[in-house]
């Protein structure tokens, strides 16, 4: 049994080990999220914000002006204390400063690369306050007119695809919606990216156009916090990055896919990377439990499709596997009649994993059939080599930067 596992298992209940976990589908967290005695009002609903406001005995009938004002002073002023809130008075401004913070993850590490890619180590508490914190990372992608965020879900994952580095390693627990907000706002306050009282709050004057949830973590088995944050990211008087352009990525955990088109409404993009149900049992186990032809049922179901809403297929290229050209062409066919984008994603080998990413010749061949079938696939130079190269210097501290987030820069740096 490998260490991590037995850890994890070490770490369950009788009662919380279901026959998904134990037939290696799921994980169940280790650990649950402990709120500090003075919560973060980041991440929280207009709702929750009033509910904030009332326990601190602010009259109701002041509660929708409060909470735009505060809404405004988080999201769109990036405000880091009640004091910046000048148009708060001095006494409601004490009283919140003695109940809440306007806490965000702690940046622990920082790289730039050559090319304008960041990437933060970010640091999330324990359950035990004199335990070891968590840690997950972010990375900002810029480009021609955008800036692309790659935000994490979890610490660690509940699911285990084999070719996936952070699928090696245990579900420490799920990321609250404060902690993914958080994200955004943290590589906000580290590019500058505020609007003060000279800049409109329009995403074409804004860094971060784009957010992507293909970081640590698989979003739609943490459900209910990633919704409640994206919701908050989405909306226009605050963050104000439209539903159009934030991408969630999941594996294929299909009844949560019809959720999430219609509680959240964004963009989908699922890891499918094989296009029989065999091989896919081997590649993401979750297969086993959501076969392909369900996956994709949902996928023709998911409200909104068409030509300027597609969903974005991820296929990571593993020599011998997945690659050969009839797979090119059965893809094709797999996804007939779905709005589709493909994404090629050349695989990225981590210590002890038992794959090797395609020769570039064969990917190119496999990218014209596709191409040739009507999907654009354009091929861009990778972005943030070198940050990537110098990730495993954070070891020590921390996971490395994840097979997972290393693909999901590629497919964003490569594909359209
Ligand atoms: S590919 Fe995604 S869902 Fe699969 S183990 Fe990795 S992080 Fe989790």
């Amino acid at each position: 049994m490998p260490e991590a596992r037995a850890a994890y298992l070490c770490g369950m209940t009788a009662l919380s080990i279901t026959a998904d976990t134990m037939s290696g589908i799921e994980k169940v967290p280790l650990e649950r999220y402990v709120a500090p005695a003075k919560p973060s009002l980041v991440g929280m609903s207009r709702a929750v914000l009033a509910q904030a406001l009332a326990d601190i005995g602010v009259p109701q009938a002041q509660h929708k002006m409060r909470v735009q004002q505060l809404w405004h002073w988080i999201y769109v002023r990036g405000a880091q204390s009640f004091d910046e809130m000048t148009n708060v008075s001095k006494e409601l401004r004490a009283r919140l400063d003695a109940h809440y913070t306007l806490a965000r993850p702690e940046v622990a590490a920082e790289q730039i690369s050559v090319d304008g890619t960041r990437k933060w180590l970010l640091r999330l508490p324990g359950e035990q306050a004199t335990g070891r914190p968590h840690e997950v990372e972010c990375v900002y992608i810029p480009d021609d007119g955008r800036g692309t965020l790659c935000v994490s879900s979890q610490v660690g994952c509940t699911l285990n695809c084999s070719f996936c580095h952070t699928g090696t390693q245990r579900l420490v627990r799920n990321l609250t919606a404060g902690e993914i907000v958080g994200q955004i706002l943290v590589a906000r306050d580290r590019l500058n990216d505020w609007a003060d009282r000279s800049t409109k709050n329009e995403t074409q004057t804004r860094q971060i156009t784009n957010i992507v949830m293909m970081g640590m973590g698989e979003p739609l088995y943490n459900f209910d916090a990633v919704r409640d944050a994206l919701l908050v990211v989405a909306d226009g008087d605050g963050v104000g990055i439209s539903k159009r352009r934030i991408t969630l990525s999941t594996s294929g955990v299909v009844p949560n896919i019809a959720r999430a088109g219609a509680e959240i409404g964004v963009m989908l993009a699922v890891s499918l990377h094989a296009v029989r149900d065999d091989l896919r049992n081997q590649l993401v186990p979750l297969n086993r439990k959501y076969p392909i032809a369900e996956l994709l049922a949902a996928c023709r179901d998911y409200p909104g499709l068409s030509n300027a809403r597609r969903i974005t297929f991820e296929y990571v290229m593993l020599r011998g596997v997945n690659d050969s050209l009839a797979e090119a062409k059965a893809l094709v066919k797999l996804l007939k009649g779905i709005p589709a984008k493909i994404n090629l994603i050349p695989f990225n080998p981590w210590p002890g994993s038992a794959y090797e990413c395609s020769d570039w010749e064969q990917i190119e061949k496999f990218s014209e059939i596709i191409f040739n079938a009507g999907y654009a696939s354009p091929v861009r130079t990778p972005r943030g080599r070198d940050i990537l190269a110098a990730c495993g210097q954070l070891k020590s501290a921390s996971e490395k930067l994840t097979a997972r987030e290393r693909m999901a820069l590629r497919a964003m740096a490569m594909t359209e």
